[in-house]
């Protein structure tokens, strides 16, 4: 989608720090962490958000986001101590990116409930 920075990405047209790739996904370095570890799972394809999946069959390879979340995590070696994953999915979640994403947060504790 024209404009969009995660698409723009997932093109290599904007540099980013992939920790992982495959036809259909794409893991980078978010560029403000909030954590000592912070990456960002999106698939390549452009959906604004899970309000915008078209139909279940659009999706039928999301299933492999769970499995990339734990290779990755294991990679890194933050599987053991626990990580935080987060969607924020519209305005009142503060969504500022509107192509769909998944937080991977991890290398300290994390406090509950969310702010
Ligand atoms: P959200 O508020 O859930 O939409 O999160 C968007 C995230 O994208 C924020 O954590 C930003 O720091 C991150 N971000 C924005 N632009 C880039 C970029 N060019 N490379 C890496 N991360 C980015
Ligand atoms: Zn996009």
């Amino acid at each position: 989608m024209e404009g969009c920075i995660f698409c723009k990405i997932s093109s290599k047209e904007v540099k980013s720090e992939i920790i992982y790739e495959d036809e259909d996904f794409l893991v980078f370095k978010d560029i403000k962490p909030q954590a000592p570890v912070h990456l960002l799972l999106i698939p390549k394809i452009h959906i604004d958000n899970i309000n915008s999946i078209m139909s279940l069959d659009s999706i039928k390879n999301f299933n492999k986001i769970f499995y990339i979340i734990k290779e990755v995590t294991e990679k890194l070696g933050v599987d053991k101590d626990g990580y935080r994953l987060v969607v924020n999915n519209g305005k009142n979640a503060g969504q500022e990116v509107n192509h769909l994403h998944f937080h991977i947060l991890a290398g300290r504790a994390f406090g509950w409930p969310p702010g």
